[in-house]
């Protein structure tokens, strides 16, 4: 049985390899020469938008899903009308454009930050205005990993900004001083099963992901309760199959949805080794139409990515339970290479964990020695050895 992926990715190479042991095969799609499943699988490299490499694509799979939220959902529904495309693209269409995704959201009574759409350069003024400072502004489509937006903090940066502003449809969101950042990963299954994981503790900075906490530290039953809602009148309300990954602020004790992904995730990466089930199974079980495997965490986990550089192996394996993911690709600033996942017995994670991260208090590219590290902070009992993290560290800068 093949399963065509659209996007080859380091995701589309995880799902490969949780897929293996259930004796499927992989077909992947991407537009890159150098996407790093072609190690591992049949690539077939053409644009998203090649309708007759998208027809030779499709030939024998069982189903389609993709790796990739950017994948113009017109591929995802010219494969539809040849093969199952799970999660339904509607899911995609949703969350690729951001004023879409709050408009869902709002309309299934899930609290987001206040917002308003800027379709027209000249609107901004009056929106800033209307929703005061300190604001995020955002393009409404094709932003990720903290590309496409400003963070206006002062008259001067919105002076600044003005001129400036692409000629795309942009968000301006009211700037939450989050307490912290969580997102849940929810799983439902062709079948109607769902289950969620706890839910995870991120950690950004340049508005990428640096280190998840797993499951978050202090979680308590009621916000795990409320994420589960969120995340359940989404699945329901699309007939959703696959995994789904809700990423919200949590503010004055309540949670505020910013944004979702469709696929599976990089803060769900800590459940190969620390769940009883990875998101990468959950995923083809659910788009399958299979029983969905336990979501328990077993062990807490701490997952640093790999950004810009690499550590040395076996300086990170000589750390007791530290898994090393690589993902075969060329290093780059800013480029996700790989992850680390440290698991542990027991949490015991300082109260400080919870401390403002940092949207709030803007990142000083050197923090002073004496200032806490996030990545000691809140892991503190994991087995780390100093060295493999101050390499982390490194990586991350
Ligand atoms: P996003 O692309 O929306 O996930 O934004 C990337 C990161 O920027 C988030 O994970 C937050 O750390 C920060 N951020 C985005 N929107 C806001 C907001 N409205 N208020 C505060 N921080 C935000």
């Amino acid at each position: 049985m093949t399963i065509g992926i659209l996007g080859g990715g380091q995701l589309g190479y995880m799902l490969a390899l949780a897929g293996y042991p259930l004796g499927l095969h992989f077909r992947f799609l991407d537009p890159s020469p150098e996407a790093p499943v072609g190690r591992i699988a049949q690539r077939v490299t053409a644009e998203y938008t090649d309708h007759s490499a998208l027809e030779k694509f499709s030939n024998g799979l069982e189903l389609v899903t993709y790796e990739f939220e950017n994948v113009p959902v017109g591929a995802a529904r010219f494969l539809a009308q040849r093969v199952p495309v799970y999660p339904p693209p509607a899911a995609l269409e949703a969350a690729q454009d951001r004023l879409a995704e709050k408009g869902l959201f709002r309309k299934l009574g899930i609290s987001t930050t206040e917002f308003l759409p800027i379709s027209k350069p000249r609107e901004f003024a009056a929106a800033v205005d209307k929703l005061g400072l300190p604001a995020v502004l955002k393009t409404s489509r094709m932003g990720y990993d903290g590309k496409g937006q400003w963070i206006l903090r002062t008259p001067e940066d919105v002076a600044k900004a003005k001129p400036e502003l692409p000629p795309v449809k942009l968000i301006l969101e009211r700037f939450v001083p989050f307490t912290r950042e969580l997102s849940v990963l929810a799983v439902r299954s062709r079948t109607g099963e769902t289950a969620f994981y706890p839910l995870v503790e991120n950690h950004h900075r340049g508005g990428i992901l640096r280190l998840s906490l797993a499951p978050a530290p202090l979680l308590e039953a009621p916000i795990q309760r409320a994420a589960e809602d969120v995340a359940r009148r989404v699945l329901e309300s699309m007939k959703y199959a696959g995994i789904l990954v809700i990423e919200f602020f949590e503010y004055e004790g309540r949670l505020l949805a910013n944004e979702m992904a469709p696929r599976v995730h990089n803060s769900g990466h800590w459940t190969i080794e620390g769940a009883v089930t990875s998101q990468f199974e959950n995923h083809l079980r659910a788009i399958l139409g299979l029983p969905l495997g336990s979501t328990a965490h077993a062990g807490h986990c701490a997952m640093v990515n790999l950004i810009g550089d690499l550590p040395e192996s076996a300086e990170v394996l000589a750390v007791p339970d530290a898994h090393l993911h690589l993902y075969g690709k060329v290093a780059r600033p800013g480029r996700k290479l790989g992850h680390v996942t440290l698991r542990a017995a027991s949490p015991s994670f300082p109260p400080s964990s919870t401390a403002p991260t940092s949207a709030s208090t803007p990142p000083s590219p050197t923090p002073p020695p004496s200032a806490p590290d996030p990545y000691v902070v809140g892991c503190s009992d994991l087995p780390f050895e100093a060295g493999v993290l101050t390499f982390l560290e490194a990586a991350n800068r």
